[in-house]
């Protein structure tokens, strides 16, 4: 059913590009198909938030007032 070869040609035509994950060192896409940028994966951007969150870059104690325009009721 599927022709062989066919699927190597899709990567030519596109912009994007293999660059180090920060957290982990791995192959990263740089493009608009990763969403998690340059990181590898969810993971990786979430533990390398936490890391950088740690560190003493943290957020004041005092929330902003307009945090809760970021949730989505729906999602409740
Ligand atoms: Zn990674």
């Amino acid at each position: 059913m599927q022709r062989p070869g066919t699927s190597i040609m899709r990567s030519a035509s596109h912009t994007s590009r293999l660059v180090n994950c920060p957290a982990c060192g791995g192959p990263s896409v740089y493009g608009p198909e990763n969403s998690f940028r340059p990181f590898c994966c969810a993971r990786c951007k979430s533990v390398d938030f936490g890391a950088w969150a740690s560190e003493g870059f943290r957020v004041p104690a005092e929330a902003p007032p307009d945090d809760q325009a970021f949730g989505d009721p729906r999602l409740q």
